[in-house]
């Protein structure tokens, strides 16, 4: 990899996402070499992945070069590489570029869709856990209406114009709230020769609440929000299979759609080696103590959703959520230092932030540890929340400008079909 072997420690991080950034940045003025592997070179900033997918913001917008975060510091490594493999008896990865050694090791590969084994959601659903994906979907939804006019069958307009979103999470939620008001604001303007009041938003969720993570007073306003965008919210309803014209369920209820959306769940996204089934826990996360020490491995670590480090509150681990991969990420470069300096390293804690979900326009919840609103307040905080995480200046502005332009305008002007989506037969 022409990665320089010098006497400073090697600390090799695979994934540059929230928590593998988060730790480079804790690194930077310490007496190590820093070398970030991703399969990107971008970071992604994922919870704005459905504003790309609906047309309200381009991908270059939430995504930013992993380089340009890490050329301002010393030592600083990047490789663009799909990590294959640990090779722990070696002290070395191996990925499709080339085999490196490190120092130290941290994965912080983040996670991927879980489709619980469901083999046809798999094949004929659409996920949106990374840019490409949600162009995919936003290419698709708009083939979708071009289709549509093209058919005088009302069967299969209804089709095509039905859209089912699996997972009343917070991905789901918002999703379905942008496609509702894309319905309502854009349709009819874009798509005037096609009866635009037919489409259908239909949003399934398997437990009794949406937004189950959230507190219930919170679940109970974002139903209603939805309800009032016209968003139809299927509860205790359990998804068993998509053929890719229908939907079917546990019970007879199934929905006829060219277009299903999973977001039911996410997984670990694990790296071959390292004893894996002994480690592998529930949500195929790796398990680690609580300095994110991979069980067993002195000089390995694991942050962010790929980390199941269990606590009393949280038995399975953390959240999979930004702020417990950003925690992480900070705190374990603190005990990095420790380590070299041969003190002992500090335990983690998650200082829980809180969470928030925005339905659409001036419609949002948040849930405070002591304090939760719903409402145009929430809605303003969610999107100053999102804007102040967002990395870079010229992303958080352009971020703000498109806001500040499709609120004004009820517009979203990139829906754009520039890479056109192709269903595999
Ligand atoms: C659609 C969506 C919406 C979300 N909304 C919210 C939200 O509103 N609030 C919130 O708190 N959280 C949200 N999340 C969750 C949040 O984005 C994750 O919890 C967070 O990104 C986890 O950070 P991470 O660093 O662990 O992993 P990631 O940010 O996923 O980063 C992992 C990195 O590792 C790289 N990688 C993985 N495997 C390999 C490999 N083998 N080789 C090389 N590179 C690899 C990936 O390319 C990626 O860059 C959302 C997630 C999604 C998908």
């Amino acid at each position: 990899m022409n990665i320089p072997k010098t006497s400073t420690p090697r600390i090799v991080i695979i994934g540059g996402g929230f928590a593998g950034i988060s730790l480079a940045k804790k690194l930077s003025k310490k007496d190590v070499q820093v070398v970030m592997l991703d399969r990107h070179n971008y970071h992604t900033f994922q919870p704005l992945l459905y504003q790309v997918s609906t047309g309200a913001l381009e991908p270059d917008s939430i995504a930013y070069p992993i380089r340009k975060i890490l050329s301002q510091y010393r030592n600083f490594y990047f490789r663009l590489a799909d990590v294959e493999e640990v090779l722990p008896e070696q002290k070395k990865v191996k990925t499709d570029i080339g085999e490196l050694s490190y120092d130290y090791l941290v994965i912080a590969t983040g996670s991927k869709t879980n489709y619980y084994g469901n083999q046809s959601i798999k094949e004929n659903g659409m996920a949106m856990k990374t840019i490409p994906q949600s162009l995919n979907l936003r290419s698709l939804i708009l083939e979708n209406f071009e289709q549509a006019l093209l058919t005088d069958s009302i069967d299969e307009q209804d089709m095509l114009m039905n859209f089912v979103i699996v997972g009343a999470g917070p991905t789901g939620v918002e999703l379905a709230g942008a496609l509702a008001e894309i319905k309502k604001g854009i349709l009819p303007k874009d798509y005037p020769d096609l009866d635009t009041r037919r489409v259908q938003i239909n949003l399934i969720q398997a437990s009794d609440r949406v937004l189950q993570e959230m507190s219930p007073v919170a679940s109970k306003k974002a139903e209603q929000f939805l309800e009032k965008l016209g968003v139809h919210v299927w509860k205790n309803v359990l998804v068993t299979g998509y053929d890719g014209e229908t939907v079917s369920t546990k019970s007879d209820l199934s929905f006829k759609t060219a277009t299903l959306i999973w977001s039911a769940g996410v997984m670990g996204a694990t790296v071959k080696g390292m004893n894996a089934e002994d480690l592998i826990v529930k949500g195929n996360r790796i398990r680690v103590n609580q300095y994110n020490q991979v069980d067993g491995y002195e000089d390995i670590f694991a942050v962010g959703d790929i980390a199941a480090m269990s606590t009393e509150k949280f038995p399975d681990g953390h959240p999979m959520m930004a702020q417990p991969a950003i925690q992480q990420g900070k705190h374990l470069g603190i005990n990095l230092e420790r380590l070299l300096s041969n003190k002992p390293m500090k335990p983690f804690n998650y200082f829980d932030k809180g969470s928030m979900a925005t339905i659409g326009r001036n419609k949002a919840v948040v849930d405070l540890p002591n304090f939760k609103f719903q409402g145009v307040f929430a809605w303003f905080v969610w999107m100053f929340i999102h804007l102040f995480f967002l990395i870079g200046f010229r992303n958080r502005m352009v971020v703000f400008i498109n806001w500040a332009y499709n609120y004004i305008r009820f517009d979203r002007e990139a829906r754009l079909i520039i890479r056109p989506y192709k269903k595999s037969t």
